[in-house]
């Protein structure tokens, strides 16, 4: 029998494009309503290993020193990352002695306990997936965009966490201060909400996502989460 391999039609592949970003806006979503409340823009990292050739090739970190060294290993992690990613690490190293991190670029295997240095590289989400950090002209979101935002936060003010009919598109930095309409600078609030809020101005919040340690999905699916 002859296999015909499967070839994407545009389509399929602008609707797989969709599926992948709303599951980063999602993502997104998640992570805000862990590290943030209402006056907060968030600024949202992830971090993920590379190997040595990866990183001196990527001009973000080339001539960088590794972060992550075999025989400091442990404390190096807990400087270029956090106490969290630490933990997880050596759980996971208890578990199986054989476990090791991937490089995100090459997919190699890297066990920095072991032999290899390993980079940490940083990225923003939103850059990673083509999604817009910044729209400079326009400052109103388009009637669509308002309405998956409001989808995103599952018809959920974002201030008091009830669920509300009508819900506004708050800019989070507002208009006034040049808040402009990317998404992370929207959010669902309820009247009440919109009124306590005025127009403070927002403190910017660095969160860092956890280290990426299994196979690098490049931009498949079920990789996105982790
Ligand atoms: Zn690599
Ligand atoms: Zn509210």
């Amino acid at each position: 029998m002859l296999i015909v391999p499967h070839i994407p039609s545009d389509r399929e592949r602008y609707e797989d494009n969709l599926w992948v970003k709303s599951k980063c806006y999602r993502f997104y979503v998640e992570q805000r309503r862990l590290h943030c409340n209402f006056l907060q823009i968030m600024d949202l990292w992830l971090l993920a290993p590379c190997c040595t050739e990866c990183a001196l090739s990527n001009p973000l970190t080339g001539n960088a020193i590794p972060d992550i060294l075999p025989q400091s290993w442990e404390c190096d992690l807990l400087l270029s990352v956090c106490q969290s990613v630490l933990g997880q690490t050596q759980t996971a190293l208890r578990e199986n002695p054989d476990f090791h991190y991937f490089c995100k670029t090459c997919g190699r295997e890297l066990r920095p306990w072991v032999d290899s240095q390993i980079y940490v590289v940083s990225y923003h989400l939103e850059e990673h997936y083509g999604i817009p950090l910044e729209t400079p002209p326009r400052k109103k979101p388009a009637i669509i965009l308002r309405e998956q935002i409001i989808g995103l936060y599952d018809n959920r003010c974002f201030g008091c966490n009830s669920e509300k009919e009508r819900l506004d598109i708050d800019h989070i930095l507002p208009k006034a201060a040049g808040g402009d309409a990317a998404f992370r600078n929207l959010q669902p609030l309820c009247r009440l909400c919109g009124a306590r809020k005025g127009n403070q101005l927002p403190e910017e919040i660095e969160v860092y996502s956890t280290i990426y340690f299994g196979p690098y999905p490049s931009d498949g699916y079920e990789g996105l989460f982790w």
